[in-house]
């Protein structure tokens, strides 16, 4: 996977790498600043079961640690104009043994949702939705606590091989990684000749990336785009077969009120499918949340 990060991935024994204890707060001493506070790591299952990890990374769960004080106030500064790869470097410092880009996006989303738990006060998470037949915006909120984890089958191995149907061509496939944010972001960049573009032009650089033949990213948007729809579609429905982490698509019934003839009713309109887009940052609080971090540190202005 390419990168432009060179740090190197350690696996420690969860033995030898929990955190040192702080050291012993001397007698007041008004010329010694305060010992830094470090949150303890903690080791939380991973929904994939470190199952695509397994050519450098033998366990099922990652040592992961509350944001710190001068993360939350990064995380606050990227909304707005925030992006997954500046949300990546600012969680750079929480996973112990990994760096966001190595992990896949189902476990990316669980410690997401992790980390709102253990870092903020509790509060559901509103994830808006336009209605297509009556353009009303509805808000579906989301109870973090009562989602259940969606785990990777046991035998789960990378890659996934399959035969396409129409032209029989065998592919190679793996998961999404965050780091894929970072090659689609460059790839777009060069091809588009702008700096922002909408999920229609991502979706087809994102799925070449779960090609695993070793290929630049151009080499396989073009082989892709050589393919009948139903190869393509066969190609798309293996990733989504493996969906893990948090369910992405929820149900919600629309609120509006829509025009029948003369008269307005109630839309009711029932989406099955809102994508729970955490690209947007949903799972951690909104830019004007004026919270409390859960040491009691009150934040924002
Ligand atoms: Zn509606």
């Amino acid at each position: 996977m390419s990168s432009t990060s060179q740090r190197k991935v350690i696996v420690k024994d969860p033995q030898t790498s929990s955190p040192k204890p702080s050291q012993p707060q001397p007698d007041f001493n008004p010329n010694i600043p305060p010992v830094e506070k470090k949150a303890a790591y903690a080791n939380i299952p991973l929904p994939s079961k470190g199952l695509p990890y397994r050519k450098f990374y033998d366990k099922n769960t990652i040592a992961i640690r509350p944001l710190e004080l001068e993360e939350v106030k990064a995380v606050k500064a990227i909304f707005g104009g925030g992006s997954n790869l500046k949300l990546n470097s600012v969680l750079a410092g929480v996973f112990q043994d990994f760096r966001t880009d190595q992990l896949t996006f189902g476990d990316y989303l669980y410690c997401l949702a992790w980390l709102r738990e253990n870092t903020y006060m509790a509060a559901p998470i509103e994830v808006p939705w336009t209605c297509p037949e009556c353009q009303t915006e509805n808000v579906c909120t989301v109870h973090l606590q009562k989602m259940t984890m969606i785990e990777l089958p046991d035998n789960f191995r990378e890659p996934m091989v399959i035969q396409l149907p129409v032209s029989k061509k065998e592919v190679r496939l793996r998961l999404e990684r965050m780091g894929d944010d970072e090659i689609v972001d460059r790839y777009l960049k060069g091809m588009l000749n702008k700096t922002e573009w909408d999920d229609s032009e991502e979706w087809l650089p994102r799925l070449a990336l779960t090609i695993d033949n070793g290929a630049d990213i151009h080499v396989n948007v073009q082989f892709l785009q050589t393919l009948a729809p139903e190869d393509v579609t066969v190609i798309e429905a293996v990733g989504d077969e493996f969906e893990h982490g948090l369910p992405s698509l929820l149900t919600d019934t629309c609120t509006g009120k829509k025009s029948d003839g003369s008269k307005e009713v109630v839309c009711g309109f029932v989406n099955k499918r809102i994508r729970f887009d955490f690209r947007v940052l949903n799972l951690l609080p909104v830019a004007d949340y004026r919270g409390f971090v859960r040491n009691g540190v009150r934040f924002g202005g």
